[in-house]
């Protein structure tokens, strides 16, 4: 009799066991022979036969006969009845000896509820093996399994219970009892292999989602591209700025916001107007330049040959940007300090801007301020207002397309505080080389890297401009010119310009020396030359329209030909008085759009000692007139008298610039002084100079503005507090040629140059 220990197996008895016939060979060590009786033993654990020992096995055993030894792969045992193992002894592996005795039974199991239990049970395994290829093999034995017993043995190693628990089965001693717990383990395991099946298919169909979306989407992408070399303006927009994000380089935070927002509009398919916002955002982000210009070092000779040849004089101007450029190739860097060109409209103060662009081989571009009162003005409005925008700053660095343009902010001195914050405090950060790294305009909401612009302001006048925003800046000055230097303009760059502009060639006109000087004298009264410009192209309008009519000579245009060519009258200057009388004093002033020369009139009327003030004048010189009032009492203490029975009527008549600045002070205590001592001044002496309460006369601004004005109103001698001879450096030499220019110190002095003394 053969000993076979078997392990995991629920053993039933009078059933079927299959068996590969390799593991028989193992388990009994010999090959299986028919019709050979056997002894099954149920093992505590899994072990060969050299470890086994008389205490590994269970208590109950099993016999069977080897019945069918037909399939060459596995045997068939036919089960037999329980019996119990009394003793074991190990003699050597394969040989064992036993004591056993039958085990009793108990037969309890009603065989009709048996049959339909049977049946149910097989309609279950008939469905799940449905699921399976094999199901198919397994069920054609499915009729040959005539109790629940048989197929528990059948399936028995599949059965997920331990090796004790379906040895448990094999204990107990109830027939009824061992198919019910039969019954369980199957139905257990039917119910775990379904679920796990349906867990299976499930994930399977999730995988073949995956599989299928990747595919998909391979092939749009691969028909997008097919789409693209046919018809490029095809290209799904979003694809366009998913490309764009791609390429443009753009830094961290932006490209997340990008990406961001492409992502939002792609699970929005639908058109609305916060999509329509989104693109429009999208576009802005992605078309503004974001990689960085390369530096390379500029030629300075090049440079220089590039503002000369655009612009006449401006030395100082000159040299000062040749410096600016020296630095910048020392410290390899794309930008230095903040320029602020200052001084009258024409003055070529954003035309040289263009020059610099031009000789740096760098984008130029123009951002206006005038009139900026908001602070969305420089840094845009929030995404959330409708119709919001970039401010002026990124627009213009969109428009140039580069992240290193030249950059003009025009009339730094023309922006407003409001209650809708202060632009110049925002123009504050944009200038700031510590903060405009990383500049953040609220529409954009991400940071842009400002700090290789090179910003040039420019304005009319200092005395409006914050004084933070002053102090970040470095002040040069445009004087204006002088006739001479606008006659060189004129016919160095403006005439051959605006006649190239307007079609006209050299043989087509000539304009003659006496003609040009009085557009420039008489027709035209400004530091600049923008009003001669806009003469100049009036002019050659005109000519135009008789060349174009078929003139074959040259047209030659003549002083006295001006009223007709210009279709103007001249300007009327103040000119000089003819006649002098005491009270009236020439002064010298300063307004936006160059210098002027001011007639300052006093006169005494019977009255309570009132001070009567009128003409355009500003709150400082109104203080100044009552300083004069007071120096002229303290001087002439026997003159008092008169101020305290009389009106006194103080006029700065004619133009309607408006008059500020301290420098009427000498003009208007002159003009008293003269009235009191009833001495008339020349009216070929002009002054200008502010006083004080001791009578010092103190420095002034403007000083070549206001020597031109001079020049052009046919003064011969100036009068000019000490401390200004320095400027005299910036002043024309033929300007000074044609002037006596006399520097004084005190009220006494200017007072004893006038004969008032
Ligand atoms: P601003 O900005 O000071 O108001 P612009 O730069 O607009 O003045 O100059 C006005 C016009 O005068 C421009 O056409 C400019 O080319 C011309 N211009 C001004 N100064 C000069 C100069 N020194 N040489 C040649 N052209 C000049």
């Amino acid at each position: 009799m053969t000993v076979l220990p078997v392990y995991n197996r629920i053993l039933v008895p009078n059933t079927t066991i299959y068996l590969q016939r390799e593991i028989y060979r193992m388990l009994a060590g010999k090959d299986p022979v028919e019709n050979e009786k056997i002894i099954m033993l149920v093992e505590k654990k899994k072990q060969n036969w050299d470890e086994l020992t008389d205490d590994s096995f269970y208590p109950i055993g099993m016999t069977g006969t080897i019945s069918d030894l037909s399939n060459a792969e596995f045997i068939i045992i036919s089960s037999g009845e329980r019996i119990n193992i009394e003793s074991v002894r190990i003699v050597s592996p394969y040989n064992i000896e036993l004591n056993v005795s039958r085990r009793a039974e108990t037969d309890d199991l009603n065989e009709e509820e048996e049959k339909t239990r049977l049946i149910k049970m097989k309609e279950h395994l008939t469905a799940f093996l449905s699921h399976f290829q094999w199901g198919a093999m397994l069920q054609n034995y499915m009729s040959q399994w005539d109790s629940i017993g048989e197929i528990g043995s059948m399936i028995s190693t599949w059965l997920p219970n331990s090796n004790e628990e379906k040895y448990e089965v094999l204990r107990e001693d109830s027939k009824k009892l061992r198919t019910d717990m039969l019954e369980k383990m199957i139905y257990e395991y039917l119910e775990i292999a379904q679920l796990s099946g349906e867990a299976q298919n499930k994930q399977e169909e999730e995988y073949k989602k995956v599989y299928r979306k990747n595919a998909i989407q391979k092939q749009m992408q691969y028909l997008q591209e097919e789409m693209e070399k046919i018809d490029p303006e095809n290209v799904s927009e979003l694809q366009q700025f998913e490309k764009k994000v791609n390429e443009a380089g753009m830094n961290a935070e932006a490209e997340a916001e990008a990406r961001k927002i492409i992502a939002r509009l792609k699970q929005e398919p639908q058109a609305s107007a916060e999509t329509g916002m989104l693109y429009d955002y999208l576009d802005f982000l992605t078309s503004l330049p974001w990689k960085k210009e390369e530096m390379t070092a500029i030629d300075l000779d090049e440079a220089k040959e590039v503002l000369d040849s655009d612009h006449f004089g401006l030395k100082k101007v000159k040299s000062r940007i040749i410096e600016q450029i020296a630095v910048m190739n020392l410290q390899k860097k794309q930008s230095g300090s903040i320029l602020l060109f200052v001084g009258a409209p024409g003055t070529g103060k954003t035309s040289i801007c263009q020059s610099i662009a031009k000789a740096l081989d760098r984008k130029y571009v123009r951002v206006s301020l005038g009139g900026a009162r908001d602070e969305a003005d420089i840094r845009g409005h929030r995404r959330t207002y409708i119709g919001a925008m970039a401010g002026r700053i990124m627009n213009s660095i969109h428009k140039a397309g580069a992240t290193n343009p030249v950059m003009v902010l025009d009339e730094v001195d023309k922006l407003y505080a409001s209650y809708n914050g202060d632009p110049a405090s925002a123009l504050l950060e944009v200038l700031d080389p510590e903060q405009n790294f990383s500049f953040t305009d609220h529409y954009m909401n991400v940071p842009y890297d400002l700090s290789d612009v090179l910003f040039i302001c420019t304005a009319n006048t200092t005395d409006t401009i914050p004084e933070p925003l002053l102090n970040r800046m470095e002040v040069i000055r445009f004087n204006g010119y002088s006739e001479l230097e606008k006659y060189s303009i004129a016919t160095k760059h403006l005439l051959p310009k605006v006649m190239e502009a307007t079609g006209i060639t050299d043989s087509d006109l000539a304009v003659e020396e006496e003609a040009m000087k009085k557009i420039i004298t008489d027709f035209t009264m400004e530091g600049g030359v923008r009003g001669l410009k806009k003469r100049i192209e009036t002019l050659c309008r005109k000519a135009a329209v008789q060349i174009a009519g078929g003139r074959e000579e040259t047209l030659t245009v003549r002083a006295e030909d001006l009223r007709e060519y210009l279709d103007d009258k001249p300007v009327t200057h103040e000119h000089i008085l003819e006649k002098k009388k005491p009270g009236i004093v020439t002064g010298l002033a300063w307004t936006q759009v160059g210098g002027e020369i001011l007639f300052v009139e006093t006169m005494m009327t019977k009255g309570s000692g009132k001070i009567i003030i009128t003409g355009q004048l500003g709150d400082v010189m109104k203080e100044s007139a009552q300083i004069a009032v007071s120096l002229v009492k303290s001087m002439y203490p026997d003159k008092a008298e008169c101020f305290k029975d009389n009106d006194l009527h103080i006029h700065v008549p004619a133009g309607a610039v408006p008059k500020d600045g301290p420098s009427a002070g000498v003009t208007l205590t002159t003009a008293l002084a003269s009235l009191v001592q009833d001495k008339a001044v020349s009216p070929e002496i002009a002054m200008t100079g502010e006083v004080s309460l001791r009578g010092a006369v103190t420095p002034i601004g403007g000083l070549p503005e206001k020597l031109m004005a001079a020049v052009r109103s046919g003064i011969r001698r100036v009068l000019i507090p000490k401390e200004n001879e320095e400027d005299l450096r910036d002043v024309p030499e033929e300007v000074k040629d044609k002037l006596t220019i006399e520097t004084v110190e005190t009220v006494e002095e200017v007072l004893g140059k006038t004969g008032v003394l």
